[in-house]
């Protein structure tokens, strides 16, 4: 039977639960365990797909084409585990299966409550992460202890806690030890307080994760152990990075505490795996690179670091694996309108433009495409930056005035972008993209075949829009490579030029499949080609 760890947080929002469930994920793997790891979100949006980049950050895909919290991305990163549309319930979601299922009569007349029937449907969700071979399901759950949405979640994990037995339950609590300036003090009244709240509604925390920017010091361990009911062992100090550090780092801050003995022991599992070897030699590669590259992120959303989380990844971790730096030059796409290209790119050594949504900003990313295509700069697109891509290449190489996608512009002369015939249909806006991991067949010689080193693929898709085929011949004449299709040859997933040393975009999101300990390889070879322009620079 697998056993449960369940993370809540406490004081604030934002303390990085996301990481360090990932993190303890990494650990639990480490000892040679297997683990699923699964968010539930308090808010009542069916998933965040339809959420604007402000409210919520990226949204991360999985295989099986859910649109899902960021944090499973994090949870993706640092351990083996694969997500699936399980690993994500949002409040709305568990709510709307619950009316459909009275809708439909399955309750047999029954009056629906939020106890049991809302918390039944939560528990389900938890034990359907529990497949066979899973050890251990780590269920963080989102929001912070003592807002009103969470406390549906909190009552379904006390009550899943009984019904499973405690010693096949653990319960962590991260939260926030504030230290004041002024008195030079740090205080552990708002963690008790948030303890005191869990244990309230019935849950009593096995272990405390403080995230604090001081080290504790003995006599504040003690303190929160007697006032919060805890092992001393069990306040682990979660210490701020420094800001020349990597999240990366956070595994490894907590074995010092002891974290992984620890989680090992209350839940009475073997402990022996293969270690952190790998984690620690990706580690040293990332802190002490033998080199630096430039790379720079054309996109909409720049100032908000979340909205491309994914992608400042991925691009880290193509730097790993080539023993590179990569400097993160982030561009907002309106500003390139009018302005210098060369100026403005002076210094960088390969462009990005990620995918995303409208009209705002195409121009600037058309320019800075433009750029990348006649003064051969290593370029890589990625969904919309894919589409922005073909759209330059039509105006500016086929002299397809006024080209567009359909998306910016409907009565475009020249759709090079559209929509395909069955998404034309659609009329709701949620979960209605294509969604999640799709076959892609690559052509023999090409950057992305060479890449990838074989012959297909599968990719994590989400857009509406898709190339043009009518345009197909009319551009390959003029040195566009469709170097990906789809297997049926109707869909085109990567184009790339054949005059440029390194030019490539792609209709899917690699993002998503790269890991510090495994880069993804077009991320791989993009920093490649950025390292080997900088050489001739
Ligand atoms: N807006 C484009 C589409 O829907 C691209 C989407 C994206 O970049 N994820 O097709």
């Amino acid at each position: 039977m697998a056993k449960h760890i369940f993370v809540t947080g406490g004081v604030v929002s934002s303390l990085g639960k996301g990481l360090t469930s990932g993190a303890i994920g990494l650990l639990l793997e480490s000892r040679g365990l297997r683990v699923a790891i699964q968010k539930f979100d308090p808010y009542i949006n069916v998933d965040p797909g339809t959420m604007s980049p402000y409210q919520h950050g990226e949204v991360y895909v999985t295989d099986d084409g859910a649109e899902t919290d960021l944090d499973l991305g994090h949870y993706e990163r640092f351990t083996q585990a694969r997500s699936c549309r399980d690993s994500n319930y949002t409040a709305g979601q568990i709510y709307k299966s619950v009316i459909d299922k009275e809708r439909r009569g399955e309750y047999l007349g029954r009056t629906i409550q939020v106890v049991p029937h809302i918390t039944n449907e939560i528990k389900d969700a938890v034990r359907r992460m529990a497949k066979p071979g899973v050890d251990v399901v780590i269920t963080e759950i989102g929001g912070t202890v003592g807002d009103i949405e969470g406390l549906p979640f909190l009552e379904a994990i006390r009550q899943f806690g009984n019904e499973v037995g405690r010693q096949n339950v653990l319960f962590i609590h991260l939260t926030l030890i504030p230290y004041l300036r002024v008195n030079q003090e740090i205080k552990t009244k708002p963690t008790q307080h948030s303890v005191g709240k869990l244990r309230e509604l019935g849950i009593l925390p096995d272990i405390l994760i403080c995230r604090t920017e001081k080290p504790l010091g003995e006599d504040v361990r003690e303190k929160i152990a007697l006032f919060c009911n805890v092992e001393r062992r069990a306040v682990i100090e979660e210490i701020d990075l420094a800001e020349s550090s990597t999240i990366y780092e956070l595994p490894l801050v907590l074995v010092r505490e002891g974290l992984d003995a620890l989680l090992i022991e209350r839940l009475a599992l073997k402990g022996d795996g293969p270690g952190l070897d790998e984690w620690k030699r990706m580690l040293r590669a990332l802190q002490h690179p033998e080199r630096e590259v430039s790379i720079a992120v054309v996109g909409k959303y720049i100032h908000l670091n979340s909205a491309y989380e994914s992608i400042y990844e991925a691009l880290t971790h193509g730097g790993v694996a080539n023993n590179a730096r990569v400097i993160k030059r982030k561009i907002e796409a309106e500003s390139l309108e009018g302005a210098d290209a060369a100026a403005v790119f002076a210094g960088v050594d390969g462009i990005l433009v990620p995918g995303g949504f409208g009209m705002r900003g195409i121009e600037g990313k058309i320019r800075a495409i433009r750029h990348a295509r006649e003064r051969g700069v290593p370029f890589f697109g990625i969904c919309l930056g894919m589409q922005c891509a073909t759209i330059e290449f039509a105006r500016n190489v086929c002299a397809l005035e006024s080209a567009n996608s359909s998306e910016f512009n409907a009565d475009t002369p020249h759709p090079v972008v559209c929509m395909m015939d069955e998404q034309r249909r659609v009329v709701n806006l949620g979960g209605t993209m294509r969604l999640g991991a799709q076959e892609c067949r690559l052509a023999p010689k090409s950057l992305a075949r060479a890449a990838y080193g074989c012959d297909e693929v599968s990719e994590r898709h989400r857009h509406r829009y898709e190339f043009n085929n009518a345009y197909r011949a009319q551009f390959e004449a003029k040195g566009l490579r469709f170097s990906g299709l789809s297997p049926d040859g109707k869909l085109v997933e990567i184009v790339e030029l054949r005059d440029h040393p390194w030019f490539v975009a792609v209709q899917f999101h690699p993002e998503f499949k790269s890991r510090p300990v495994a880069a993804h390889p077009l991320f791989r070879a993009f920093i490649a080609a950025a390292l080997a322009r900088k050489g001739v620079r």
